[in-house]
């Protein structure tokens, strides 16, 4: 499941419906001001901006290429005129509205006369080829299973359960994946890395570091006395609760900035996937609604909200994702992957309902790009996977029939474990892009 979805029209708490994730732009909350700097605007738990680093991306880029990947991957939904200028010979990206200052991005005058793009990750096209048996070999490739196992699930509302059957919680499935997964790719070659490896968060932050900042937001987003406890599940206002904003704080911001950090200065990997399995709404987990709807759809970085690119923060990242290139790689990969897990699992494309917050991208109807946390912050390509809804009556069959080798009559269907050819798809994918694109050597 994705961690937000569109705009809400109460956007100020950190809220999340149980399908309709929101990330709702905490106005910023800048707790730590530079003392005589206009203070950035920033995100929750946002880094400030280190703008100086976009020097090394100098005259990189053609201002086609620059105008191209905003007009119709990263800003496919507007932006504020003075928030980014796009000249003949020069960008001019504004860093800081109260100060007015502003980074100047100077175009390389041609293709041919690009200065190299600076990045620690290697381009397929960059490995040299490989045995036709080991089309990965060399490649790093970092798995994110999505989400928290075991106790977490339930905090995290990624937990539902039918009757006496076993419950469903969607981080342990996806790491369950991503076993199957390392032991498939390092077959093919591949170094891989996991992001998480138990059931257990690596952020070393609880919900109860943030009981401060809960309320701060809280109160700063028209909640004047917020109360400290959820009382009970199904309380609509649960999102006002100093306890609900201080999970949410811990889980998803302090958890996936913990898992970036790991990603970008330890495992600096050629390419992550993050590994999910989706759902539409269930209503109540202890009674869940199983519906006969499943579908595939795949996602990269991009699609900021306006609201999005006004944050300090998020602009920055975002340019320097632009300008790592990192979309020239990850969309025909996704494209790739996507056809594969296609033709494994037979999944239709999922349709989003509104265009909000997604754009969709690449040629085979499975892509979309979207900026979510996990996609901006991981500075190499990254492959974000949603096949399956949970609780579809034929994927929560097979989640039921656990993992098994061969192939099972499930619900009068011979199949493999929803595991495996969850798997499978992505492994087909990532030969059939790999081997294309660096050669074998034959
Ligand atoms: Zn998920």
């Amino acid at each position: 499941m994705v961690l937000k979805s569109a705009k809400s029209s109460h956007r100020w708490f950190i809220g999340c419906q149980m399908i309709f994730r929101i990330t709702l732009l905490a106005t910023c909350l800048s707790i730590f001001p530079i003392t005589g700097e206009a203070a950035d605007n920033l995100g929750i738990l946002g880094a400030h901006p280190k703008w100086a680093v976009l020097e090394k991306y100098q005259e990189t880029i053609t201002r086609n290429d620059f105008a191209r990947l905003i007009q119709d991957v990263y800003c496919t939904h507007g932006f504020a005129p003075d928030l980014i200028e796009i000249n003949e010979e020069t960008a001019r990206i504004l860093m800081n509205r109260q100060s007015q200052k502003f980074f100047t991005l100077r175009f390389a005058k041609s293709a041919a006369a690009r200065n190299p793009v600076p990045r620690l990750w290697r381009t397929a096209k960059s490995l040299t080829s490989a045995k036709f048996e080991t089309p990965l070999s060399g490649l790093r490739i970092a798995l994110d299973p999505g989400h928290l196992g075991g106790k977490w699930a339930k905090m995290e509302e990624r937990w539902f359960q039918v009757g006496n059957s076993a419950s469903v919680e969607e981080g342990d499935l996806t790491l369950r994946v991503a076993r199957l997964l390392a032991s498939r790719l390092r077959k093919l070659g591949a170094k891989v890395f996991f992001v998480r490896n138990s059931p257990e968060p690596i952020t070393p932050k609880r919900p109860d570091d943030f009981r401060e900042l809960a309320r701060k937001i809280l109160i700063k987003n028209g909640v004047p006395h917020p109360r400290p406890d959820v009382l009970d599940p199904n309380d609509p206002d649960k999102e006002q609760t100093i306890r609900w904003q201080s999970e949410i704080l811990f889980y998803r911001y302090s958890e996936i900035r913990r898992r970036a950090a790991l990603v970008n200065f330890k495992l600096h990997p050629d390419l992550v996937l993050c590994l999910h399995f989706n759902a539409e709404s269930w209503g109540d987990p202890n009674n869940p609604t199983l519906i006969d709807t499943n579908h595939l759809h795949l996602l990269v970085n991009g699609s900021y909200l306006q609201d999005e690119l006004e944050l300090d923060d998020e602009r920055f990242e975002m340019i320097r994702r632009l300008l790592s290139r990192a979309y020239d790689e990850e969309l025909p990969l996704a494209d790739v992957i996507a056809g594969a897990m296609a033709r494994e699992t037979g999944l239709p494309p999922y349709e989003y309902p509104t265009a909000n917050s997604t754009t969709k991208v690449g040629t085979g109807g499975y892509v979309y790009a979207r900026n979510l946390l996990a996609t901006r912050l991981y500075r190499c390509p990254v492959v974000y996977c949603e096949p399956y809804v949970m609780n579809s009556n034929d994927a929560f069959a097979r989640i039921q029939a656990g993992d098994y080798e061969g192939m099972r009559n499930v619900n009068g269907v011979e199949r493999k474990s929803i595991f495996r050819e969850y798997a499978d798809g992505v492994v087909d994918g990532l030969v059939e892009y790999y081997r294309e694109t660096r050669g074998t050597g034959d």
